[in-house]
């Protein structure tokens, strides 16, 4: 039914030739009956069953799970596995996310993740990017989906090397039976198994479908307009932890979009972000291997040049004068040059820690130093802040 896709931009300020075009593209009928329907039921139907039948814990039990899978499916597997390629998958692995990727009705892995690695590539460029946020609203959550723009035409191109993976095959070609049989042919099992049909049709076939659309979609719109930019701002994507929470951890957009090979979004421990806490956990079983993400200390500089520039703009703007300037300027060399020296100090001690040396002169020697640029780090940490507060004025 529904086209994929998860996350997209605005900042593009070229308008596309869809939208200088005063006809509008045919639709999409398919998608676009299917979009319109499914909510319009599920909004009359499911509260007016869940009123007169009622439904029991059974039913909740297999929409939860439904929920889970489909959701995962998408985030883990769909976006941060095919599309990124953030970490590998055993085949086991591989095989549930696609079986379960299937049943979101978001389209077959390739069209997902051509349509994806376009987004990221041409991120708010509405020529090219298939969801661009800069289309506005309802373009970039729904409207890319209802017809046949010219950015949204198949192009397998950029895809090729998944073209390679069994798994991705197998789904592509028998897509429309596995979304059938996980969509319509299981939940009527599941309910006729104990008399509850039409409950779990409800729940777990059509809620749990038009939410989970709705969450993915957010991650176009709302992902590109609402929150904050604190690692870039080269695209609109943006930084919403309320959003990760309806999206198993794709909220964090904007540092995605800065360091889209890293196979979490929510970096920090406290970020809710299932999807990294799901791939950390099958690593540990043994069942995914090759986690990429990027050092902390690059991390760090991504945050610091877009404070660096913000203190700037404040100041240019206010025309404060050089003298502050300049000592903004020193201050942030030498954030970076004591970031940079930490980098290496760490390095070398993991190197030493590896040979089994720590015990050594040298060893010693690399310890101290590392606990004296730690202090260094911090007390410098806490007088940038306080200059780029000086900043904001
Ligand atoms: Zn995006
Ligand atoms: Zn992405």
């Amino acid at each position: 039914m529904a086209r994929s896709t998860p996350d997209v931009s605005t900042t593009g300020k070229k308008k596309s030739q869809d939208s200088t075009n005063s006809v509008k593209p045919p639709l999409n009928v398919p998608s676009a009956i299917g979009l319109t329907l499914t909510p319009i039921l599920a909004v009359i139907l499911v509260p007016w069953y869940g009123y007169s039948v009622g439904f029991s814990l059974y039913e909740w039990s297999i929409f939860a799970f439904y929920m889970v899978a489909t959701g995962l499916s998408i985030t883990a597997g769909y976006h941060r596995l095919w599309s990124h390629k953030t970490y590998e998958a055993h085949p086991v692995v591989r095989v549930f996310l696609a079986v379960w990727g299937a049943c979101a009705l978001q389209n077959s892995i390739l069209h997902w993740a051509s349509d994806h690695r376009r987004h990221h590539r041409h991120v708010d460029d509405e020529d090219s990017d298939p969801y661009a946020a800069s289309r506005g609203f309802w373009f970039s959550h729904i409207g890319w989906i209802l017809r046949q723009y010219k950015t949204g035409i198949d192009d397998f191109s950029n895809v090729k090397d998944l073209m390679r993976d069994p798994v991705v095959a197998w789904q592509h070609k028998h897509y429309k039976l596995i979304a059938t049989a996980t969509n319509v042919l299981l939940p009527l099992m599941l309910g006729l198994l104990v008399g509850k049909l039409w409950g779990v049709l409800l729940l777990a076939g059509l809620l749990r479908l038009v939410l989970n659309h709705h969450f993915t979609f957010s991650i176009n719109s709302l992902a590109h307009i609402w929150g904050s930019q604190p690692y870039c701002d080269q695209s609109s994507a943006r930084d919403n932890g309320l959003l990760a929470c309806l999206t198993y951890g794709e909220g964090y957009h904007n540092y995605h979009h800065r360091f889209q090979y890293d196979y979490r979004n929510g970096i920090h421990w406290w970020h809710f972000d299932p999807a990294k806490w799901l791939i950390r956990l099958l690593s540990l079983l043994g069942l995914a291997k090759g986690l990429k993400r990027p050092s902390p200390v690059q991390i760090q500089k991504a945050r610091l040049a877009m404070q660096y520039q913000r203190a700037l703009q404040r100041m240019e703007e206010r025309r404060d004068n050089e003298a502050w300037r300049e000592g903004l300027e020193n201050a942030y060399q030498k954030f970076l040059s004591l970031l940079d020296e930490f980098n290496k100090v760490q390095q070398e001690w993991r190197q030493l820690r590896r040979e089994q040396i720590r015990t050594t002169i040298e060893g010693i020697d690399l310890q101290r130093r590392y606990a004296d640029l730690r202090s260094a780090l911090k007390t410098h940490r806490r007088q940038w802040r306080m200059l780029t507060a000086l900043a904001k004025g």
